[in-house]
């Protein structure tokens, strides 16, 4: 079999870290067993549905790295639903209900008010032919609803929650179609479930009693269930479901200058019995993906685990992944010097100007000026080489006596105009000789 999974979300907005967590589950999913990942638009809703999200959509999903090996968007189906739900009506699955949403509205307070479950009372399969000619000559327009059948038990076999069973009778019938003629979620996903050929649906826990009712609907279809993994769902460090995380996206990534390979490595672990690691490259965190090890108390999400994440994550990087968003001088000799010292990848511009210059102007104790211009004189009776820094202090140390800290952090502050930085070893050569004379001449005045 050929694993087949799908992302679905509705381009209503922009995908939080919600749902890019369930994007990366399926894509690693289908990567891991050889399978396709399946971008599917639920854009049904016309009015909330706008093209501008579908394009972000696809711009935060190719920035993370989770390409779609395929796409579909189910307002280009409509035509199929309505197939679909001819078949449902000429096999009885399927009923118009005439309620307003005030009276179904009043319906579920009266039951909720008497302490019964809010569930569909099925008026509408007692209604006469008179009634519903009365309702039709008022102008009222049915909705529809799938039918469920309350002699057959839903169960099925979780890949995270384990066995699930629902009674059907404490569901209400779905509505599927609105008196509108729009579509809602329900039928629409199940049948391009079926057409597109998903064999695992992966989604998040909140969409369980869904997937109870469209179960049902599989198999009126005529079709054999795909299964099924609930994940639990992420919450913030402030421990409840935040309204902070529904807004956390990939701009706001951005703007952090979080790498997209730290938020895969973190939303890859966090939740599950793996520990969350610095790893670059997917492949590792792909070969490692399985369900058995997704715990069911909800996945934490810190950002400052994020932060801390990304800050290894680019201390790891090649060159080769970031030149293109490098200074167009610096080579990959200076990248590899400078990368242990970033924070991220916002901090290069900082530290390729202590290369480039020009420094802040550094504040020199005056019993240091004295040692600067003796390191200034050395310096120029030297030639520029890789182990200038070596040659530089080993000279110092024999004219000055100095050593350690007194010998090594005047020529920091004066080369850099900082007290701390890369290895100044590594450094030097890239700041140059003549450039080097020059700030040392500038600080020993
Ligand atoms: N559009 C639905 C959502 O975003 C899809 C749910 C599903 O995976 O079936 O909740």
């Amino acid at each position: 079999m050929t694993i087949k999974t799908r992302f679905a979300p509705s381009p209503t907005g922009h995908l939080h870290v919600g749902n890019i967590r369930t994007a990366l589950h399926n894509w690693m999913f289908a990567k891991k067993e050889g399978g396709t990942f399946l971008l599917r638009l639920d854009d049904t809703d016309a009015e909330r549905s706008r093209e501008e999200y579908v394009e972000a959509i696809r711009t935060d999903l190719a920035w993370l790295g989770l390409t779609p090996d395929e796409e579909q968007r189910q307002s280009a189906r409509f035509d199929r639903y309505e197939e679909h739900l001819a078949k449902l009506k000429a096999d009885g699955r399927v009923y118009p209900a005439y309620e307003t949403a005030q009276e179904l509205d009043l319906k579920r307070k009266i039951q909720l008010g008497r302490g019964k479950p809010p569930i569909y009372d099925r008026a509408a399969l007692d209604l006469t032919p008179e009634q519903i000619s009365a309702f039709e000559a008022e102008g009222r327009k049915p909705h529809w609803r799938f039918k469920l059948d309350h002699g057959t038990p839903i169960t099925w076999s979780d890949r995270i929650r384990g066995d699930q069973h629902f009674d059907p009778a404490l569901l209400s019938d779905p509505v599927i179609l609105r008196e509108d003629g729009s579509w809602l979620y329900m039928l629409p996903s199940a049948i391009d479930d079926i057409d597109m050929g998903i064999t695992h649906v992966v989604r998040g826990e909140d969409h369980v009693a869904n997937t109870a009712v469209q179960i049902q609907m599989f198999i009126a279809l005529g079709a054999v269930p795909p299964e099924f993994a609930h994940e639990a769902l992420l919450v913030g460090t402030e421990g409840k479901l935040s309204k902070r995380l529904g807004s956390l996206g990939v701009n706001s990534f951005r703007e952090r200058n979080i790498e997209p390979q730290a938020i895969v490595a973190l939303l890859a672990r966090i939740g599950t019995s793996d520990p969350v690691e610095p790893i670059v490259d997917a492949e590792p965190l792909i070969a490692s993906f399985d369900f058995a090890r997704f715990g069911r108390a909800p996945a934490r999400f810190d950002d400052e685990e994020l932060a801390q994440l990304n800050q290894k994550i680019v201390h790891l990087l090649d060159y080769e992944d970031v030149q293109n968003r490098l200074p167009e001088a610096m080579d990959a000799a200076a990248w590899e010097v400078i990368r242990p010292n970033l924070h991220d990848m916002a901090d290069v511009d900082q530290w390729w100007q202590v290369v480039t210059g020009p420094i802040s102007a550094p504040e020199i104790p005056t019993e240091d000026r004295d040692f600067l211009s003796i390191a200034h004189d050395k310096l120029g009776e030297l030639e520029a080489s890789d182990d200038l820094w070596k040659e530089l202090t080993g000279a110092l140390k024999e004219a000055t006596g100095r050593k350690g800290k007194p010998l090594f952090m005047p020529l920091r502050q004066a080369l850099t105009g900082l007290d701390h930085g890369p290895d100044m070893n590594a450094l030097l050569p890239l700041i140059g000789r003549e450039v080097a004379l020059a700030r040392l001449a500038k600080a020993s005045v």
